[in-house]
Parts: C-alpha cells; sequence; structure tokens
C-alpha cells in the first residue's frame, strides 16, 4: 500500500510519515518547505521513503498508483498565515483541489486535515463537529480560516458528487518535537522563553483557552479516521482545556525558569475558548488522548533543550 503525505516535511506531516513507515506503508512525501525543515525527515533512512518538492497548488501528475492521500500541506502557525495569506488561500483552495483530483485519478481514499479554526472565535464549548462556527471572513485570519472551510467544502463536494472516498478531521491545538522554536505559536514561544530566561509574553489577559495534544496521539487519531468508514467531520484533540495564563504558569513550573510574565496586546480575532467535543472520534474510533498535559510537556521540554544546546 502507498500513501501520499502533503506538508510531509512539516511538524505533523513527518511524524505521520514515521507512523506509516512503521505500519509498513510506502510512503511517497510531497513538500514545498514553505514553512517546513529537511530536517524533519532526515532521519528516514527507509527505502520505502521518497521525498518530492513540488508546490501543490501546482498540478500533480504520478505514474506509480497511490492508495491513501493524506494533505496536510498549509502554513499553520498564526505568524505564517498572516506572514503568507495568498499561499495560504491558494493551498487551501487549489491545493485542496489538485489533491483530490488526483485521489479521484487514483481512486485513493483522501484525507483533509482541517482545523478547529473552522469554528472562529466560537460561541458554544466545547465544540461539536455539528457548531457551524463564528468565524470573520476578512480579518487577518480569515485567511487560514476560510481556506480551511473552502477546502471542507471542495472535499465534501468531491465525495457527493464524484464518489471519491473522503475524510476531514479537525485539528485542535497539538504539539510536541519538530515544532519549530521560532514559529510563533504558543507552546514554542513559551518554552523557549522560559529556557532563555526571557520573559514569557501573554496576549491579552491570558483568559482565552486553549486545550493541547500531544503529536503521537493526533497522529494516531488522524490514522485511524483515515482506515475508518466515516466520512464527516471528526474532531481530534485533547479536551483538557486551560487559561493561557494558567498555560504560562505550567511551563514555568515543569522548566523551573525564574522567567517574570508579561502581557502584550491580544491578536486581532484570537479566539477567546477552544476545547473539543470528542465524544465522536471515541465512538467511533475508539480513540482517546493518552498524554497528559505535563508528560507531553516534558517530552516537548526536552527536545526544545536539546535544540538550543546544539
Ligand atoms: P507545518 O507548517 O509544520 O507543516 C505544513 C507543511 O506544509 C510544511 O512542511 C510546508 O512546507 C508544507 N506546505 C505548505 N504549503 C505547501 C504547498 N503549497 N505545497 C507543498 N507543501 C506545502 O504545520 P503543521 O502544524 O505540521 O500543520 C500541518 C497541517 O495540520 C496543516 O494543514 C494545518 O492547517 C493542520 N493543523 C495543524 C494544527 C496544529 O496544532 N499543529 C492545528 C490545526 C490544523
Ligand atoms: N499566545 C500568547 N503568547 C504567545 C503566543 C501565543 O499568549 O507568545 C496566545 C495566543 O494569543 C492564543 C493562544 O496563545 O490565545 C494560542 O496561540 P497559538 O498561536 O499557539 O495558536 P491558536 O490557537 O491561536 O491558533
Amino acid at each position: 500500500m502507498k500513501a501520499l503525505v502533503t506538508g510531509g516535511a512539516g511538524f505533523l506531516g513527518s511524524h505521520l510519515c514515521d507512523l506509516l513507515l512503521e505500519k509498513g506503508y510506502e510512503v511517497l512525501c510531497v513538500d514545498n518547505l514553505i514553512t517546513g525543515d529537511m530536517h524533519n525527515i532526515a532521519h528516514i533512512k527507509s527505502d520505502k521513503f521518497s521525498y518530492m518538492r513540488h508546490d501543490v497548488t501546482k498540478p500533480l501528475y504520478l505514474d506509480e498508483t497511490i492508495d491513501f492521500l493524506f494533505h496536510l500541506a498549509s502554513p499553520a502557525s498564526p505568524i505564517d498565515y498572516l506572514e503568507l495569506p495568498i499561499q495560504t488561500l491558494k493551498v487551501g483552495a487549489l491545493g485542496t483541489h489538485n489533491m483530490l483530483g488526483l485521489a479521484k485519478e487514483h481512486r485513493a481514499r483522501f484525507l483533509l486535515a482541517s482545523t478547529s479554526e473552522v469554528y472562529g472565535d466560537p460561541l458554544v464549548n466545547p465544540q461539536s463537529e455539528e457548531y457551524w462556527g463564528n468565524v470573520n471572513p476578512i480579518g487577518p485570519r480569515g485567511v487560514y480560516d476560510e481556506a480551511k472551510r473552502y477546502a471542507e467544502a471542495i472535499t465534501m463536494a468531491y465525495h457527493r458528487y464524484h464518489g471519491v472516498n473522503t475524510r476531514v478531521v479537525r485539528i485542535f491545538n497539538t504539539y510536541g518535537p519538530r515544532m519549530r522554536l521560532n514559529d510563533g505559536r504558543v507552546v514554542p514561544n513559551f518554552i523557549g522563553q522560559a529556557l532563555r530566561g526571557e520573559d514569557i509574553t501573554v496576549y491579552g489577559d491570558g483568559s482565552q483557552t486553549r486545550s493541547f495534544c500531544y503529536v503521537s496521539d493526533e497522529i494516531e487519531g488522524i490514522y485511524r479516521l483515515m482506515m475508518s468508514d466515516y466520512s464527516l467531520p471528526v474532531n481530534i484533540g485533547n479536551p483538557e482545556e486551560c487559561t493561557i495564563l494558567e498555560f504560562a504558569k505550567i511551563i514555568l513550573h515543569i522548566t523551573g525558569s525564574s522567567s517574570k510574565i508579561v502581557f502584550k496586546p491580544l491578536p486581532v480575532d484570537d479566539p477567546k475558548q477552544r476545547r473539543p467535543d470528542i465524544k465522536k472520534a471515541m465512538k467511533l474510533l475508539g480513540w482517546k488522548p493518552e498524554f497528559s498535559l505535563e508528560k507531553g510537556l516534558k517530552e516537548t521540554i526536552k527536545y526544545f533543550k536539546g535544540i538550543l544546546e546544539s
């Protein structure tokens, strides 16, 4: 069985390549490295693995047949998609269209990596898959949120009108080794600041909430969803919710850092609350997260310490 992973040189994509290889798949990783890094896949020595540098907003034709297509390519950190607004819209729209066309041609099963951002600044908590969201289409985050909403719409259209076997995973904040220290997301920011003894920058008053899922849990959920026979969106994330101010204190505690917490302006349209309802994933996939926040953060801190010391 052969799997194609777009965005395979990124944080989540590279962990997915590892899992697929472990399970015996041949893996083709397709990435244009706009936010990814060859270091993330440099450890892979398997002859079942290949890499192709390609921008998926351009069509892709392959001679060898693929059986599964995991479409993860997209800038994912708010800093990245604010710097790359057009590329973010294009990869969600044109990139998803091209990859659906490829899946249709190969009769491959297709999985879209969508996001909790489709719920925008949610007015209900926790967010279940039935909630339609509260997104500002013209705000700075709209480039990412609307690209993913379009990507979900075209995925469902290919499913309904072309009979492509599709899956949609709504990924909630996921963290772990291979995130970039400077990608601007809260986990690498706080850990980097704590380890360097710099101020911890809490945006706003820190009362906004997030729920953090460790990467191996997320990848296992994504794999199980692809192997299921369910075509509507499924949330995969960890429902353990905390405020960002609490999160800053947890990082200080685990790192033993004496950094100070400072407050900075809240970015525009920053969601006030985010917590996945995972009943569907539990029932359909028999999946639930195994890593507590503390255990996942210890692994992640170890990784970032290694990067800072090298
Ligand atoms: P990442 O930036 O580490 O990985 C994204 C990868 O996609 C990078 O390797 C990048 O080079 C590649 N890419 C981007 N545009 C491309 C294009 N046009 N052609 C080919 N490759 C392209 O981010 P990540 O955290 O690993 O996110 C992976 C996917 O999961 C994204 O689709 C993201 O929206 C989704 N997601 C992630 C999270 C999270 O918390 N990590 C949350 C929700 C959704
Ligand atoms: N955040 C913060 N300080 C930082 C980076 C982020 O307080 O240095 C906050 C951000 O405003 C948001 C939360 O942490 O409320 C999560 O941000 P992240 O960029 O990780 O992802 P998001 O969930 O917003 O997509």
